[in-house]
């Protein structure tokens, strides 16, 4: 028998111990039901950190902007989680991604945490363990969750709508503003940023980023999306960014970040329904089989598919519908 029983790890996660984040997180990310069963103790104590969101093309200059982001947040005493998350990269089990060695600065620093996480096979997989390791390090006490992607696709876009206000990093040349609002950037943008000011053509894409928020949003009940312009790099206009980030979560009020937050972890409950279905369905004692021999029987696949579904309300497992059929 061990001297001493070791603690439960959600216990030691309130209790402050950095290693319980590292390892709930990559439960989380492996999809390890210990993972769901922790939460259980800790659930109550999330929901205190401010959750941002940070996307953008690559090269815009994110990493640099996090990086400021963290000095100046710990210069006005918040501590800080920093998850930088990478869908294209193979699945590490969180080992550090090479281009986030520079918030090395930062890793000897109790008030900061970073953590990196790789694509999983599915893009939903990876938005869970977002929202699970911002989950974890808001419990753990961190005043701020930073979560940084590395591109602007359809997973980088799921993983984002972890953030209560999300900022969206652009800078001048290759075409970015076309390219933002063709993609739909601006759409999920609460804060634009303008990085690289230094750079010509800085204030030209402020400008057509300003036309083109004003064109969608002029005159409209909401919040408007301001265009603010930095130069991370230098470390100039930090402060800057952070305010228009109050001013959103201000515009939100508590009611509405309430509501927000509401409405995400809906989101994340129809995500886990999703994949636990998919499990009962095509896992073992599903209803491959019987699908196989129904489509070998010449039925249609609609047909099919919707007496799967009437079998699934009624209650009728997959494998004594494949015995029957
Ligand atoms: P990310 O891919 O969006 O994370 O971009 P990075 O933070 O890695 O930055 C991409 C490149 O832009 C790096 O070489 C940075 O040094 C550079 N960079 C970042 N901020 C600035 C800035 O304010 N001005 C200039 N001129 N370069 C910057």
């Amino acid at each position: 028998m061990p001297v001493t029983a070791k603690k439960p790890l959600a216990e030691r996660l309130l209790e402050g111990d950095r290693n319980a984040v590292a390892r709930l997180i990559t439960w989380a990310e492996s999809g390890d039901r210990r993972y769901t069963k922790s939460l259980q103790t800790f659930y109550p104590k999330v929901g205190r950190a401010a959750r941002l969101g940070i996307t953008g093309p690559p090269g815009a200059g994110k990493s640099t902007l996090v990086n400021e982001l963290v000095r100046v947040l710990r210069a006005r005493e918040r501590s800080v989680g920093v998850l930088a998350v990478d869908p294209s990269s193979p699945f590490t089990g969180g080992a550090l991604l090479g281009d986030r060695i520079r918030m090395e600065s930062h890793t000897s620093d109790p008030g900061v945490f970073v953590r990196s996480m790789a694509s999983r096979q599915s893009h939903g997989g990876l938005a869970r363990a977002a929202i699970d390791a911002c989950d974890v390090m808001d419990a753990f006490g961190m005043d701020d969750v930073l979560i940084e992607t590395v591109g602007v696709g359809q997973a980088e876009y799921d993983v984002i709508q972890a953030a209560d206000t999300v900022v969206v990093v652009l800078c001048p040349g290759a075409g970015d503003g076309v390219q933002a609002m063709k993609s739909g950037l601006l759409e999920v943008a609460d804060v634009l940023v303008v990085n690289k000011e230094d750079l010509p053509g800085a204030h030209r894409l402020a400008a057509d980023l300003e036309e083109a928020v004003h064109i969608r949003l002029a005159g409209k009940d909401a919040w408007q999306t301001p265009v603010v312009m930095c130069s991370a790099g230098r470390g100039k206009g930090v402060e800057k960014v952070l305010d228009a980030i109050d001013a959103h979560r201000a515009f939100l009020g508590e009611a509405g970040l309430a509501e927000l937050r509401k409405q995400k972890r809906c989101g994340q409950v129809r995500l886990a329904v999703g994949e636990l279905l998919d499990e009962a369905l095509w896992g073992e004692g599903g209803y491959s089989q019987r699908v196989e021999s129904e489509l070998a029987a010449g039925r249609t696949p609609y047909e099919i598919a919707n007496e799967v579904r009437d079998a699934v309300l009624s209650g009728e497992s997959g494998a004594n519908g494949a015995e029957r059929g």
